[in-house]
């Protein structure tokens, strides 16, 4: 199985930065490279059918993900933007609950599910973003916030919530820090979330990922997508460069 990267673009980039970014990631990687990664985009959802666009012109092998959807479908929803839509624009995947969200946009568990289901339904794939701040490490609840977030997930949506789905830890005192967590960490943490939901569901769960962020760089990658529990990795800051990008990209091969 290929190993995914997605880079997280948040609130940055413009049209030159992003054209020049794909235009270098054409440049300095082969097709063999390109084709051995799993490369995933979350550039501003503004700027998906764009890069639509240049990805089609250059043959690009990328996928497009959004960093965020409404739970709402259709009508008086200012500033919001569909799953429909979304999918109309060609996206793959969809980042639901990343803690920023949690964090500034007072996203509960409850807003959360409602927006994984949206996801669900238009057969996207969602990737549920999940962690423990600081204060809840040191607290040693870090399982019990796991369990919390996906747990609302489970209640409703039953044995197959979790199906050809991507569930991502970022520990929110990790993200954009300067500190990974350490691989331990992330494996131990990885093999908790995969068997409490096997447990959960009886072992009927069929081809959940489990992917890492927070302080993702060209220097830890290597190691962390070696690992047989990590499936993907998560990239905010050190995504925004296509120097380093690119790095990254050959460090997982
Ligand atoms: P950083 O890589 O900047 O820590 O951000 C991680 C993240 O939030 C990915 O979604």
């Amino acid at each position: 199985m290929k190993k995914t990267i997605i880079a997280n673009w948040k609130l940055n980039g413009n049209k030159k930065i992003i054209t020049d970014f794909l235009l270098n990631v054409h440049r300095h990687l082969t097709k063999t490279e390109l084709n051995s990664v799993n490369i995933v985009i979350a550039f501003p959802q503004i700027y998906l059918c764009l890069v639509k666009h240049i990805i089609n012109d250059l043959d690009l092998n990328i996928h497009l993900c959004s960093q965020d959807v409404s739970y709402n479908s259709i009508g008086a929803f200012t500033g919001e933007v569909s799953i429909h839509m979304l999918k109309e624009n060609f996206v793959k995947y969809v980042i639901v609950g990343h803690s920023e969200r949690r964090n500034f946009h007072n996203e509960n568990n409850n807003i959360i599910l409602k927006k994984f289901i949206k996801v669900k339904e238009s057969e996207l794939i969602p990737i549920l973003c999940v962690g423990e701040n600081l204060k809840e490490k040191e607290m040693k609840q870090t399982e019990l916030v796991l369990k919390q977030q996906i747990t609302k997930i489970l209640d409703e949506l039953g044995n197959t919530a979790f199906d050809n789905t991507i569930i991502a830890y970022e520990p929110v005192w990790a993200i954009g820090t300067g500190k990974s967590a350490s691989i331990e960490e992330v494996i131990n943490i990885h093999k908790f979330i995969k068997k409490y939901i096997q447990y959960y569901t009886n072992n009927s769960i069929q081809s959940l990922s489990i992917y890492y962020g927070g302080s993702v760089n060209e220097k830890n990658i290597k190691m962390l997508s070696q690992q047989k529990d990590v499936d993907g990795l998560l990239v905010g800051n050190s995504s925004l460069n296509s120097e380093i990008f690119i790095k990254m990209i050959k460090n997982m091969i």
